[in-house]
């Protein structure tokens, strides 16, 4: 295992996330080469490469098993496929990019003319260099990619063509991490698995949530946290079905996509809308310094499309950068290793920590001398604090949690009504507790009636 970096938000943190980036970087380029699918051998070796740095359970679920409204596809795998020239040339080959062959192709073996090939083969026309990524899970077919300009050379001819693969009864395969906190309470980490040689469309989520797991297995966690390595979509479904009656346990989820590239972050939020995981992400993304934007929900996007069915609801946005399907090099070859940064990936784990953080330590607190306020210098509270603000701040982020400390806001509730950073906010929090000035609430202080609002 590599040695451990200290990611916690420290002064020296820039130093710190260039070593993490270049190791992300590195596991993202390891990963790369495979061939991913929904199912087969590519996502068991991404997953035991994974396996050697978190601790991941990995699940093998049989072909056939019905999971909600879908059945878990027969098992895929590839070993060669290509299209050969009467001079024995390999005019499309797998080794070059394992992108050339439709994901789920079935076995061919035939001869055929250009004119019999042509309606297996795919580009994108509008980027003329580019291999296309396509897949073709639930309907049986087969078919090549390759760019614009490759396809223009072929000329007409009889072809030698070979997918050899396989399509038989098999299983579905993921891995679950999970790491156990004081409250049975969970935190849902979830990125999908399932794409071949795509570094920012997948591998990027997939290191991110591996060095998240990483960072959060070795220091004291409020919450159990559980992470997931899962094809898309049949992946979530297919762990929805098998863990219904646990789900009520998630108290926040993270789907992580696309957080490779340069651009700023996106975070979608939850279909409800209005859940911590919602507000908290925001609030990181008000102070981050740099543009971010928030979306509302939609049912597009990645599995928190199932997360968030009716029948689950459950609180769960996506973190991205660039949304899925807005870039250029989405879903084609130029979304490579040269698409993806060290830098990217690093800043990427350390907002995903900035956010764990808020959810981690935002508590309720009770207010111990409520009537007027208690003399702060008396105390020498007025100096007590270290970090970024100044005496005056300090002061004032002081006010305003003894003011809401009432048992109803929470910590970021009081950040986002004053306008200060949740750190400041849990930093007042810590010294009014210190001189007993506050106390945690319990579950009775918040069963309370609402006080009445003054006439
Ligand atoms: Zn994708």
């Amino acid at each position: 295992m590599p040695p451990k970096v200290d990611l916690h938000m420290t002064p020296g943190g820039r130093d710190a996330d260039e070593a993490v980036g270049r190791e992300m970087y590195a596991l993202v380029t390891e990963l790369y080469p495979i061939c991913r699918s929904i199912t087969g051998n590519g996502v068991r070796q991404t997953l035991g490469i994974l396996g050697r740095d978190v601790p991941l359970e990995v699940h093998e679920v049989p072909s056939g098993t019905p999971v909600l409204d879908w059945i878990v596809p027969r098992e895929w795998n590839i070993r060669d496929a290509y299209v050969k020239a009467p001079d024995g040339r390999r005019i499309i080959d797998i080794r070059r990019s394992n992108l050339h062959v439709v994901s789920y192709s079935v076995p061919m073996r035939a001869r055929m003319t250009l004119a019999e090939l042509k309606p297996h083969l795919f580009t994108h026309p509008a980027s003329p260099e580019v291999i296309p990524y396509r897949t073709s899970y639930y309907n049986e077919s087969w078919g090549f990619c390759l760019s614009q300009r490759q396809r223009d050379e072929i000329v007409e001819d009889e072809y030698e063509v070979v997918i050899d693969s396989s399509l038989e009864p098999g299983s579905l395969t993921y891995g679950e991490c999970h790491l156990p906190g004081a409250s049975h309470d969970e935190v849902l980490i979830s990125c999908h698995i399932c794409h071949p040689s795509l570094a920012n469309d997948n591998l990027s989520g997939i290191v991110v949530a591996a060095w998240l797991a990483r960072a959060l297995a070795s220091r004291p966690r409020r919450y159990s946290y559980r992470f997931l390595f899962i094809p898309g979509t049949i992946g979530s479904i297919t762990w929805l079905a098998r863990n219904e009656d646990r789900v009520s346990r998630i108290k926040h989820g993270l789907v992580l996509a696309g957080l490779g590239d340069r651009s700023a972050f996106t975070y979608k939020k939850s279909r409800q809308g209005d859940a911590e995981i919602d507000q908290a992400v925001a609030h990181i993304f008000n102070h981050a310094g740099r543009p971010c934007s928030v979306r509302e929900f939609s049912p597009y996007g990645y599995d928190e499309r199932q997360f968030c069915s009716p029948g689950f609801n459950l609180p769960v946005g996506c973190l991205m950068r660039t949304t899925q399907g807005q870039y250029p090099e989405y879903h084609t070859s130029a979304d490579d290793l040269s698409f993806v940064s060290p830098g990217s990936l690093a800043e990427s784990l350390r907002i995903c920590l900035q956010i764990v953080e808020v959810l981690e330590q935002n508590e309720r607190y009770i207010n111990q001398n409520p009537k007027g306020e208690p003399q702060l210098g008396r105390r020498g509270l007025y100096r007590s604090l270290g970090g970024e603000l100044d005496g005056a701040s300090r002061e004032l982020a002081m006010l305003w949690v003894l003011n809401l400390s009432d048992g109803r806001s929470a910590l970021l509730d009081i950040a986002e009504r004053s306008g200060l950073p949740f750190a400041a906010v849990k930093a007042a929090a810590d010294a009014l507790a210190s001189h007993g000035l506050l106390r945690p609430a319990h579950r009775s202080d918040m069963k309370r009636p609402p006080e009445r609002e003054p006439e």
